[in-house]
């Protein structure tokens, strides 16, 4: 079940800001077309097929009458042994390119309706009309992630542990068991957020502290979702999941008072819906939960979508990538069935949360970029070698690739590639992954590193500049202060060296040069300095991997774009 990663711990900071051009619409930004969006959703299958037709396939008329050794001891008493040899042939063919995802009968199955021939029992297995399990593990239909946000104890939890429940991904068992449990601590309540809060200690404080991490599938996706902690404390660890998110649920409680807790100064609703904005997130369901706390009253739904709606459109959503579902998260309602609850129905006939899941343009995939993940994980499991978890930011990586990991520039061999737990011979862009590395000591990879290309790296710097937005701050920023800056999942140490320059919002035209300090909701280009090498990109060569924040005694300050690397 709810897997939670060990990122607690981390010296991370919180928030960003963001984006793009700060200040200005991001229309150009995530603006797929159809025919655009369909080279990010690429499928596996076609990519199993190229390389399957590398293999000596065509060879499969050959490999029949004479080859005896190793009969298929299978639940095929008819076959005579030259069709077992044959039926074993295909099979050793069709394993080298399915691995252990299809069960030998599904192979079987396929085998003998194509006639032994291999190529067409692989494409029998990987075509549409094929076992739908099957199909989905190995073409990973649109690998989408998931992050949930949203001000403590606006539901999330339980929303989504419901979620999961409704999905048929919690044993019945184990849900009664929770029962039993949060009752007997007097938190009947919590059941189905204990779902996702997994250790001990969340359970005690009730409130999610790490980001916890469950699979689902939806009728088009492969949905990693990240419940991401709300709680100040562990703003950190949120950054953490949001900076591997595609889409985010920002969830929001509404109560009367507590919307608006949330939502003006101190609240984390604001501070997150910038931070996943900042990370890249660009389409955000926003969930009004709680809303049988209100009667389901349609006055206050829309009370709450025209206040976020606006907030938000300054935060630099479009209008159209985001959608309100009314929902109540303790009860189950409009999550995955349309909620038939008559108050609600009366006014509300759009989709229930799954739908709107669904719904959700697939990210991009810059397939064909150069090699990036940021190390969201490091751990060492049995086996040679150790386990990186992360998001690939760019390009693809197939078992035996030699990559190199900045810092410490230090090649490295893949040894293993496992998606969702299922072993992959590779996996591209959007693919959020284990990887089993070899070659380079564990004691030199920390959370925050990027495995890249060797032959096109990434940079490491100690020197920047950028165009940062600054969020409302109390005290104005000046030359010398020293931030946490906060990139992928890097959390690093710097100081602001320079204030080059104050820029307009929307033109970037230079107002005014070498400021003496910057204050709220300015734009403004400055330069900073790490006390390592840490590894950037420009933002024009590599939106996901050009973004950071910067953090300051605990707050987020700024969001900033990289625009020039200093030697
Ligand atoms: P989180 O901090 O956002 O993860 O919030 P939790 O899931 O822990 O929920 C906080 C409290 O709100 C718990 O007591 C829940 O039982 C309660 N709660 C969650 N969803 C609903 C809802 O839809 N309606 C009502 N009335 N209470 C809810």
């Amino acid at each position: 079940m709810a897997r939670h990663r060990n990122v607690r711990g981390l010296k991370y900071d919180e928030d960003f800001e963001d984006d793009d051009v700060y200040g200005q619409s991001v229309e150009d930004d995530y603006c797929i077309s159809p025919a655009t969006a369909a080279q990010f959703i690429y499928k596996r299958d076609d990519y199993n097929r190229r390389a399957f037709a590398q293999e000596p396939l065509e060879e499969g008329d050959e490999y029949a009458e004479d080859k005896v050794e190793e009969p298929f001891h299978s639940n095929q008493p008819l076959l005579s042994e030259v069709d077992q040899a044959r039926l074993q042939s295909c099979l050793d063919k069709m394993r080298e390119v399915l691995r252990e995802s299809v069960s030998d009968q599904v192979m079987v199955n396929a085998v003998l309706n194509s006639q032994y021939d291999a190529r067409k029992a692989l494409d029998l297995v990987l075509s549409e009309d094929s076992h739908q399990k099957t199909k989905r593990k190995i073409q990973n239909t649109v690998p989408t992630r998931k992050s949930i946000v949203g001000h403590v104890d606006a539901g999330k939890s339980t929303l989504m542990g419901h979620l999961l429940y409704l999905l048929g991904k919690v044993n019945k068992r184990i849900m009664h068991k929770y029962e039993q449990e949060s009752k007997k601590a007097g938190k009947a309540s919590f059941a189905f957020a204990w779902v996702l809060d997994e250790t001990g200690e969340e359970r005690k404080r009730g409130v999610t502290m790490d980001v916890g991490m469950t699979t689902f599938e939806t009728k088009t996706k492969v949905i990693t979702l990240m419940d991401a902690p709300g709680h100040k404390d562990f703003i950190p660890n949120m950054i953490t999941g949001a900076a591997q998110a595609d889409v985010a649920i920002l969830v929001v409680d509404a109560s009367r008072g507590e919307f608006e807790a949330g939502f003006e100064a101190g609240g984390q609703t604001r501070e997150h819906a910038l931070l996943v904005r900042s990370l890249g997130v660009t389409q955000l369901a926003v969930v009004v939960n709680k809303m049988d706390q209100v009667n389901w009253q349609p006055e206050r739904f829309k009370e709450i979508s025209n206040k976020l709606g606006h907030f938000l459109k300054q935060a630099g959503f479009k209008d159209s990538d985001v959608a309100y579902i009314p929902t109540t998260g303790l009860n189950g309602e409009n999550l995955t069935t349309r909620s038939q609850i008559p108050e609600l129905k009366a006014w509300y006939n759009g989709p229930c949360l799954l739908e709107q899941i669904d719904s959700f343009k697939p990210p991009q995939r810059p397939v064909e970029k150069p090699f990036r993940l940021c190390v969201a994980d490091v751990f060492k499991d049995q086996g040679s070698g150790f386990s990186v978890t992360g998001k690939i930011e760019a390009g693809y990586v197939q078992t035996g690739d030699r990559l190199l990991v900045m810092p410490p520039n230090e090649a490295c061999t893949i040894k293993g590639i496992a998606l969702h737990d299922e072993p992959l011979d590779w996996a591209a862009a959007g693919d959020h992954v284990t990887l089993t590395v070899t070659g380079v000591d564990i004691i030199k990879i920390n959370v925050g590193c990027i495995f890249c290309d060797q032959k096109a790296p990434i940079k490491t710097c100690m020197r920047f500049r950028a165009r940062v937005l600054i969020f409302s701050i109390d005290i104005p920023i000046t030359q010398g202060l020293p931030v946490l800056l906060h990139y992928q999942t890097l959390s690093e140490p710097c100081t602001i060296r320079r204030l080059v320059s104050v820029l307009h919002k929307s033109t970037g035209e230079i107002l005014k040069k070498k400021p003496k300090c910057l204050t709220k909701g300015q734009n403004a280009l400055i330069e900073l300095q790490t006390q390592r090498p840490v590894p950037l990109e420009l933002y024009k060569d590599f939106k996901e991997l050009g973004r950071f924040m910067l953090r300051y005694s605990g707050s987020s300050i700024a969001a900033g774009v990289v625009t020039e690397i200093k030697e």
